[in-house]
């Protein structure tokens, strides 16, 4: 793949600059001699529509949401309203600085403020902060607030978290980073927590439990109530993973189901486009003992009016900057007030549908591991598809087919693990491709191994070492020594 150094030629503009005021030896007078460079910078020489046809090469090389099926497990890339750029993109958003004292930012404070509202109402629960930048930052500073609430009441001896074996990873990171210890509950064979194994882990030692709703095979905890109630009693809190709150949006809320600390992923039910590293957000709503203890500053209305609440001496600080990523609070904002209850219901009920449809699609040449109804994604394993096939070689060829691939080898209890999560937004005609395409790799990988393991064929690169690409990462150009 060529460069944009490989073309054009010396003394090619892309632009016409006027000609300069100073001369170039009176600018450089006023630049101390050890800041001049000794020779001009290596810059590309190339015309206007030389410069253009790079970078349009270069988007045409990118995939996304934008230009196809994304059907990343555990991710949500659905796609984002575009109204809700505009909206986060108006000057009287986009241009505030953060340090504006509350009188002059009163609009802002009330979408937080509202914004704060609607989450409270939607999950059920009575308190909220803003400020997390990301779900594991949501998770990390609700593992805070647990560890603060055990202070508080004296209980610094509870220092175990339980985890179900399919969790997410950054959830027993998370734990981990606050000093708890982490304890691994086994998953039963339907894929949920193994009520059994549960009770014989809970103990005065317990600071509580960190589930996943639904969990990341897709499937809901059916005893969830009985999973909180025996959490609760014995003494410990319950943490809900809520990056899967699309599978139940507006149609059960976790504050009902016991959770005492849910966080939320703006990015992925809310709608900001993700993927490229952010910015996201990571609310967490909290049950009424948490409260004393959420981040400063609140958002507080007094009469018409917002202001920012100090006062909070249990509190356990700050977690992030000013009031966290503001504009991906504009988006959800807008998000939640265009849809409305009834929308909200519509979100939760296209993501279930599509993954069922997708499932069922797929299951009578996919094994299907963990085989019920599903929730928002389904989990298949690319196992005993041929000699030597692994789950990498149906990706990659996927590829081939114009798919992006969804998330492979998680979760960890499924070998060759393929996690498919089609969004509520897909139309159903790109779903029979997919399952087309996926179906017509199942029968390449017997009668045309070799295909797989070559794929994919159509890529600017080929297969690469990924290993190496990590460890050794070479992300400059290098030029001769002039
Ligand atoms: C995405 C995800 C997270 C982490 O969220 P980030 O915003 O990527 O930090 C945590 N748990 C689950 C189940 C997720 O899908």
């Amino acid at each position: 793949m060529s460069t944009i150094y490989d073309r054009g030629a010396p003394g090619r503009r892309a632009v016409a600059l006027p000609a300069l005021q100073n001369s170039e030896e009176e600018l450089l007078l006023e630049l101390p001699p050890a800041l001049r460079r000794r020779n001009p910078p290596r810059l590309p020489e190339v015309s206007q529509p030389e410069l253009v046809r790079h970078y349009t090469e270069l988007s045409r090389m990118n995939y996304g949401v934008d230009t196809g099926f994304y059907p990343l497990g555990s991710c949500t890339m659905k796609y984002n309203p575009k109204l809700h750029e505009d909206l986060a993109r108006l000057p009287g958003f986009s241009g505030l600085h953060p340090l504006l004292p509350p009188e002059e930012c009163q609009g802002a404070l009330a979408v937080l403020w509202e914004l704060g509202e609607l989450l409270q109402g939607i999950t059920g629960m009575p308190g909220v902060t803003l400020q997390p930048a990301a779900g594991a930052h949501g998770e990390l500073t609700g593992m805070l607030l647990l560890k603060r609430w055990l202070e508080d009441r004296g209980e610094t001896g509870r220092t175990k978290v339980l985890l179900p074996d399919s969790a997410h990873g950054t959830n027993p990171a998370s734990a981990a980073m606050v000093g708890f210890t982490v304890v691994s509950l086994p998953s039963d064979r339907r894929g949920m927590v193994d009520l059994e194994a549960l009770k014989r882990a809970l103990g005065p030692d317990v600071a509580g439990i960190m589930l996943t709703v639904p969990n990341t095979l897709g499937i809901f905890e059916e005893d969830i109530l009985e999973i909180t109630e025996l959490v609760h009693g014995a003494g410990g809190l319950c943490y809900f993973d809520g990056a899967n709150f699309n599978a139940y949006l507006g149609r059960a809320r976790p504050g009902d189901m016991g959770a005492d600390i849910f966080h939320i992923n703006l990015h992925k039910t809310f709608s900001t486009p993700h993927g490229g590293g952010g910015p996201g957000a990571g609310p967490v709503t909290v049950s009424e003992a948490l409260v004393p203890y959420l981040p400063v500053p609140g958002i507080v209305r007094r009469g018409d009016r917002f202001e920012l609440d100090w006062d909070r001496p249990k509190s356990v600080g700050r977690v992030h900057p000013y009031h966290g990523n503001f504009l991906v609070a504009v988006r959800a904002l807008a998000y939640i007030l265009t849809l409305g209850d009834e929308g909200m219901r519509e979100v939760s009920a296209g993501a279930v549908l599509a993954a069922n449809y997708l499932k069922a699609l797929l299951q009578d040449v996919y094994r299907v591991p963990y085989d019920r109804l599903v929730k928002h994604e389904f989990v298949l394993s690319g196992a005993g598809l041929g000699e030597g096939i692994r789950t990498l070689d149906v990706v990659k060829r996927l590829m081939d087919y114009g798919f992006h691939p969804p998330t492979i080898y998680f979760p960890l209890i499924v070998p060759e693990a393929l996690m498919i999560e089609p969004t509520e937004t897909e139309p159903k005609e790109v779903l029979d491709a997919f399952a087309e395409a996926l179906r017509a790799i199942a029968r390449e990988a017997r009668e045309d191994p070799q295909l797989l393991k070559e794929a994919p064929h159509g890529t600017p690169v080929r297969r690469l070492d990924e290993a190496r690409a990590v460890r050794e990462p070479r992300l400059r150009i290098q030029f001769e020594k002039s």
